[in-house]
């Protein structure tokens, strides 16, 4: 009698989606979005819109040249900690945002 010494894995194949690329990017059971890429003094952030199985997200990439001294560097690092805080506490799914979308503080907000 032969042992197992392997764990197999297998994925259903999935459905391109709509908005996938439907190219290498694409996977037996994930399928990504062409890169929507912003630039901005010197930096680059990347955003990938992902569906893996049947959860879908979105990725984001970026490159930021730090700055040449270590307290510059640093202060970099906990600046875009916070604010990657802050993205994710703005676009994280919750009650109104996907339906009727009411939380828009700049709708009724006036110039100053
Ligand atoms: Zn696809």
């Amino acid at each position: 009698m032969a042992a197992r010494t392997m764990a197999r894995f297998h994925r259903e194949p999935t459905e391109h989606t709509t908005w996938c690329t439907r190219d290498h990017r694409c996977g037996i059971a994930e399928h990504r979005s062409a890169d929507l890429i912003a630039d901005a003094i010197g930096g680059r952030t990347v955003i990938t819109r992902v569906r893996a199985g049947d959860t879908e997200y979105l990725e984001v990439r970026a490159r930021i040249p730090l700055h040449h001294t270590e307290t510059g560097a640093r202060w970099q690092l906990a600046t875009t900690l916070r604010l990657m805080r802050e993205l994710l506490t703005a676009v994280a799914i919750r009650r109104g945002v996907l339906h009727g979308r009411t939380e828009r503080p700049a709708i009724r907000r006036r110039a100053a």
